[in-house]
């Protein structure tokens, strides 16, 4: 089946690749050079991943999956939650989001974070579905690792003693968010009518 991740980030859709493997032909949104990015303006991940997923289905007559991923931490009431990506600010990078956030738990014992991923399946004629991944973990107090991206420098998995960041690619697939969300895809696949 010829599966489109709907995502313009290209660390994401290796991410994908290598989860998903070999058994779907998977495009992605950088492949279509006149697809135009949705705005996030849903109020929960799951609504994003939804209008993500339906917007980018339309434009390609594609099926099309969408995630969206939000880090929610305990101390902080579950922000920065859908806020996570412009944490610090409508053009904050990754940098910037990490250094926020620490600034935010400075002298916070209370660490426990996790990441949540819903991942929505938009195909043509039939209701969108969707299901979710959760990594728990918690905040380590300086970054860490040169791997992966976002908030992995500062994110250390439950049982594990390095951030995703000091993790390999292969380590952090096994076990993350997205990896969890996305194992469930064939669940939401079984579900569309013939
Ligand atoms: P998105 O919904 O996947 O675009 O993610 C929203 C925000 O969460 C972005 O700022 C990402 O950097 C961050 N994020 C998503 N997935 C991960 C991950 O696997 N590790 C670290 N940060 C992530």
């Amino acid at each position: 089946m010829h599966l489109l991740f709907g995502s313009f980030n290209p660390h994401k859709a290796n991410e994908m690749r290598a989860i998903l493997g070999s058994d779907w032909q998977l495009s992605w949104c950088g492949e279509f050079p006149d697809l135009q990015e949705v705005e996030e303006t849903g109020a929960d991940l799951a609504a994003n991943a939804c209008l993500k997923a339906e917007a980018y289905a339309r434009a390609t007559d594609l099926p099309c999956f969408a995630d969206d991923t939000g880090l929610e931490v305990e101390a902080l009431g579950g922000a920065p939650g859908v806020h996570t990506a412009r944490y610090a600010g409508p053009q904050a990078d990754a940098t910037a989001n990490m250094a926020r956030l620490l600034t935010e738990l400075n002298g916070q014992a209370n660490r426990r974070a996790r990441f949540r991923t819903v991942v929505a399946l938009a195909v043509a004629g039939q209701p969108t579905r969707w299901i979710e991944g959760v990594l728990e973990g918690t905040i380590a107090h300086a970054p860490r690792g040169q791997g992966g991206f976002g908030y992995d420098p500062i994110f250390v998995p439950v049982d594990e003693s390095r951030t995703l960041a000091e993790l390999t690619p292969e380590e952090k697939n096994r076990i993350s968010h997205r990896a969890r969300a996305v194992a469930r895809l064939p669940e939401l696949l079984a579900q569309l009518k013939p």
